[in-house]
């Protein structure tokens, strides 16, 4: 399997006939040679980006069984914050990933909740990379036209510091692939994430969410 981004492939597609195969013509498929490309397409954002294409070629590397996926946190030193989230995907590697479970131990209000790059646990939730990014943009919030693949935006904790988390995110894949999320780190912070919004820098690298709370690899369900 090859997975790469072309900026502007429709120039190299012309006069090739594509087969819509998706919703929203987004997903194509292009037979040939017994090893059927599927090409599928991100729209423009005026005055940011051009169109983005992934292209896969079979056999995809795709575990096509796997459906669910779960994340223990811990706690970073005496912080206390501990938490489950489930994530289901019901036609992986595409289609929205049901995401559901509860954080404790926070303080009562905003918390920011991302997946960052690695999902290396050898330094508690130091060693973690930034927020996971595979289309190189900005930080967002997980509602914003662009934001970081792993930008769910904020949960909030009630009085007993309990917070639930019942959501739908669009984009993630529990597949492999650019934004498969499996083996990499869900991270709870102790600041609210101001989701890009704030007027300085590092609002568009993490909103502001300062340090890590509790952290856990995001991994497969049996
Ligand atoms: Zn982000």
């Amino acid at each position: 399997m090859f997975s790469i981004i072309i900026l502007g492939l429709f120039g190299l597609l012309h006069g090739v006939p594509l087969q819509d195969l998706g919703n929203k013509n987004t997903i194509y498929g292009i037979s040939g040679n017994g090893k059927p490309l599927t090409i599928k397409a991100f729209p423009a954002i005026a005055n940011y980006q051009s169109d983005l294409y992934e292209v896969y070629q079979e056999p995809y590397h795709y575990d096509l069984r796997q459906r669910a996926a779960v994340a223990i946190l811990s706690s970073v030193e005496e912080s206390g914050v501990q938490g489950e989230i489930v994530f289901v995907q019901k036609h992986p590697p595409v289609g929205p990933i049901f995401i559901r479970g509860n954080i404790t131990g926070l303080s009562p209000g905003k918390h920011g909740l991302h997946i960052h790059q690695a999902g290396d646990l050898r330094d508690g939730c130091d060693k973690l990379g930034g927020h996971f990014n595979p289309y190189l943009v900005h930080h967002g919030g997980s509602k914003s036209a662009i934001r970081h693949v792993g930008d769910l935006g904020n949960v909030e904790a009630k009085d007993d510091g309990v917070a639930e988390i019942v959501t739908i995110d669009p984009i993630m894949s529990l597949s492999g692939g650019p934004r498969g999320i499996v083996g990499r780190a869900l991270v709870v912070t102790e600041k609210e994430d101001d989701l890009g919004q704030a007027d300085n820098a590092n609002s568009l690298v993490d909103g502001n969410s300062g340090k890590p709370l509790a952290c856990g690899i995001i991994a497969y369900v049996r």
